[in-house]
């Protein structure tokens, strides 16, 4: 993936005093700044030898700036207007996340959804146990959903257990995960749809996901890549939406995640939607965290728009203890 690189060639002057331009230019592509208000030839002329009265080269420049640029591109570069927008340096950013990642040591890479569900089941419960763990996931610490996943697949975590457990027990089987309450409701109800309408098996897009009670896109997304191995989009939670504003990923501040993954979405190259979630939600769980970041001991400090100084993980722990 390359970054483009937009050639800034010379401003067509408009009319005669373009075509004098290019002229002045020796009729080549001319380069250089050129004048929206068709500026007369002598303008662009070099100054006579001995004149006093000419302007040096500076403020030439100058007052052709004052006035405006037309700017053109050259045929082999882009259009900016038609052009996919990025950010700056986003390439060496990720490549500083990676960097900061290859330990695989954040609770995601322990706890995460994909490895909450029983290797040894069926596919369809297999899809079912990510779902589930997803579902349970939101507002929810790593760690305690783990917990709770431990404790579903110990009860049996397959549809028609599911079905089989009362609402008392199943809050039990879950407690503390956040909203434990309202999830009992979705489990239920989302488990008789899957049994009712989906012979057992899970949704395999996007659009019928959403319908299920408790999920949301950022679940639906990230339940196609685990559960499907399919990508239909990046899965945007708090640590995504949070770090992609931090770097300027986003081309304007966005205020929810749902419109930074559509963002993200306009320019980020598509091979990297999956690994993108994974990336970030532990990068945001330990160095880019949600009050004070570690930007000391992070890798983009002279490359991040919003790094802070003095604000290492060993100044972060110490403020939690
Ligand atoms: S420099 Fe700070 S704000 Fe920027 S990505 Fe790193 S930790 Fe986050």
């Amino acid at each position: 993936m390359l970054t483009r690189t937009m050639k800034r060639a010379t401003a067509a002057a408009k009319g005669a005093g373009g075509a004098a331009e290019k002229r002045a230019a020796g009729g080549g592509r001319a380069r250089g700044a050129g004048v929206q208000d068709g500026c007369a030839p002598p303008c662009l002329s070099e100054n006579a030898p001995g004149d006093s009265t000419a302007k040096p080269p500076q403020d030439r420049e100058r007052r052709r700036r004052r006035r405006g640029l037309v700017i053109e591109y050259e045929s082999d570069s882009i259009d900016p207007k038609t052009s996919r927008w990025e950010p700056q340096s986003w390439e060496r950013q990720l490549e500083n996340i990676r960097e900061m990642r290859k330990n695989k040591d954040a609770p995601v890479d322990q706890m995460g959804a994909n490895k909450c569900f029983d290797q040894d089941a069926t596919p369809k419960v297999m899809r079912y146990q990510v779902l589930m763990s997803l579902l349970l996931s939101s507002q929810t610490k790593d760690q305690v959903t783990s917990a709770a996943m431990e404790k579903l697949r110990g009860h049996g975590l397959s549809p028609e257990n599911m079905l089989h457990t009362d609402d008392k027990t199943l809050g039990e089987l879950i407690y503390p995960v956040g909203f434990w309450k309202s999830k009992v409701k979705y489990i239920k109800q989302t488990t008789e749809l899957i049994v009712r309408q989906y012979d057992g098996d899970i949704p395999d897009n996007v659009a019928e996901l959403v319908k299920l009670p408790g999920i949301g896109p950022k679940m639906a997304h990230l339940i196609m890549d685990i559960a499907w191995n399919k990508v239909s989009g990046i899965g945007v939670d708090t640590h995504v939406h949070r770090i992609a504003n931090r770097l300027k990923w986003v081309k304007k501040e966005t205020k929810a995640p749902e419109e930074t993954r559509v963002a993200l979405e306009s320019w980020l190259p598509r091979e990297l939607w999956s690994e993108i979630n994974w990336l970030l939600v532990g990068f945001g769980q330990q160095i880019c965290l949600p009050v004070s970041p570690c930007c000391s001991d992070c890798l983009n400090q002279d490359i991040c728009p919003s790094a802070r100084r003095g604000t290492s993980k060993a100044k972060a722990q110490n403020k939690a203890q």
